[in-house]
């Protein structure tokens, strides 16, 4: 028989692994050096989850601070540019975007909460636009490679999960996924 103290320990079911907008915890990683921290995420979510923290900006090599980013172009192929200087970005984020994701898949992770509005991490609402013209509003591009790879992992963004009906369904999700793919 197990000692008592290895039996609670074996008892304790890990924590899903949620990969998360680095902004939304603190970090100084937006454009102009800001952060989006979102204390019902950090303070309430963090209690459930443990935190795979990632800027897909930041970490394919744009800087600190750094032009704005916008979706240029038709809304159902937008790109991704630089708004002041005019360069694609978009190649640059996708690639990096693919091969983050192929590893967080790799090495295990249950859901996803993303910023809403940024043209990289928005879930479904960043505007689209064509010669300074808003014509839509659509996912930006590390979001859309979030739920290409894995169309069935629970991926919800802040502003929606300031509710707290959103917040319980998204644990509930988060833990079902998790308890699924240890199965
Ligand atoms: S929204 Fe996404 S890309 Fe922008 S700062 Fe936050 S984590 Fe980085």
């Amino acid at each position: 028989m197990k000692p008592p103290v290895f039996k609670e320990l074996c008892d304790i079911p890990l924590r899903p692994r949620v990969g998360i907008s680095r902004c939304l915890l603190g970090e100084r990683v937006r454009y102009d050096g800001g952060h989006k921290n979102t204390q019902v995420i950090a303070e309430e979510l963090g209690t459930h989850f443990q935190w795979v923290p990632v800027c897909p900006e930041v970490e394919c090599g744009l800087g600190i601070p750094r032009e704005t980013l916008q979706m240029i172009g038709t809304p159902d192929t937008p790109r991704l540019m630089t708004s002041g200087s005019n360069q694609d970005m978009t190649e640059m984020l996708l690639k990096f975007s693919d091969f983050r994701m192929r590893d967080l898949l790799t090495t295990g992770i249950h859901g996803f909460i993303l910023k809403a509005r940024s043209p990289s991490c928005g879930l479904d609402d960043v505007p689209v636009y064509q010669a300074h013209s808003l014509v839509a509003h659509g996912r930006g591009l590390f979001a859309s490679v979030v739920t290409t790879h894995c169309p069935s992992l629970p991926v919800e963004d802040e502003t929606r999960l300031q509710h707290r009906v959103v917040r319980t369904k998204f644990i509930e999700r988060v833990v079902a996924y998790q308890r699924k793919s240890m199965t």
